[in-house]
């Protein structure tokens, strides 16, 4: 499988990752790639950027670069069992694509998998959500159908992340669960590399092999096409300036 675009990357500045934001588009190019979005962690990590980051971003970055269209975005942090974003809403509203997660530092310790599936019934209810991160962290373990068929009803994405295997142990059950009641109820998925690192940018091989392995049809995979990612995320958002091709 060949994606278009990766759909979840980070830069050096949020300070655990390595790669600036144009060493990331330039291997994007190098991949053939037509367009990246790169999603920075919300303020609430530890060494991530402030606010204003998330303001600036869309004015600041140009919309396409080396033949890259920019995807500008966040991976914010939920906080609570409401599903509250770390991200304020001025943020949200500047940025282009919103990919909310469940982080061990940010995320209340101790919950049980009925509070975490309550935290992913509020996510799915805010209309700026765009895409569920890395849902199959065995640690944060949920009711995975209840969550999918709330992803359903608030039209997000669900990502299978390449990553997972090796930054959150055990999950690769979980994912592989999570992409079959994906398939079952018809929500869309992107594979996402989760690279902290430029050279892996578009790296989503194990992703991809568990959408394969779970039967889910090439068209439900919104970044195998710029083409169907961009219409998707046009209609959820007001994004003027996105190229049609
Ligand atoms: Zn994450
Ligand atoms: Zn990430």
């Amino acid at each position: 499988m060949k994606i278009a675009g990766d759909t979840h990357t980070h830069t050096l500045l949020c300070q655990h990752a390595y790669s600036t934001l144009l060493e990331n588009i330039q291997a994007a190019a190098a991949a053939g790639h037509r367009f990246l979005a790169t999603t920075e962690h919300g303020p609430a990590m530890p060494g991530a950027p402030h606010d204003w980051y998330f303001e600036n971003l869309r004015k600041a970055v140009p919309r396409e670069l080396l033949g890259v269209v920019v995807i500008k975005g966040c991976e914010a942090n939920i906080m609570d069992q409401a599903g509250t974003l770390d991200v304020p809403e001025a943020g949200l509203k500047k940025l282009d694509l919103v990919i909310a997660s469940m982080h061990r530092v940010t995320f209340p310790q101790g919950t049980t998998p009925e509070e975490r599936t309550a935290a992913w019934r509020g996510v799915a209810k805010n209309p700026r959500v765009d895409i569920i991160g890395h849902l199959g962290d065995p640690r944060f373990k949920s009711d995975y159908e209840a969550a999918v068929r709330a992803f359903r009803e608030g039209g997000q994405a669900v990502e299978l992340n390449a990553s997972s295997s090796k930054s959150r142990p055990g999950s690769e059950e979980n994912c592989c669960r999570i992409a079959a009641l994906c398939k079952e109820y018809k929500v869309p998925v992107v594979l996402s590399s989760d690279a902290h690192f430029c050279a892996s940018i578009g790296e989503v091989e194990p992703a991809a092999a568990i959408a394969q392995k779970a039967g889910i049809p090439e068209e439900q995979i919104l970044n195998l096409s710029y083409r169907r990612f961009r219409n998707w995320l046009a209609a959820r958002h007001d994004i003027q300036d996105l190229p049609e091709e």
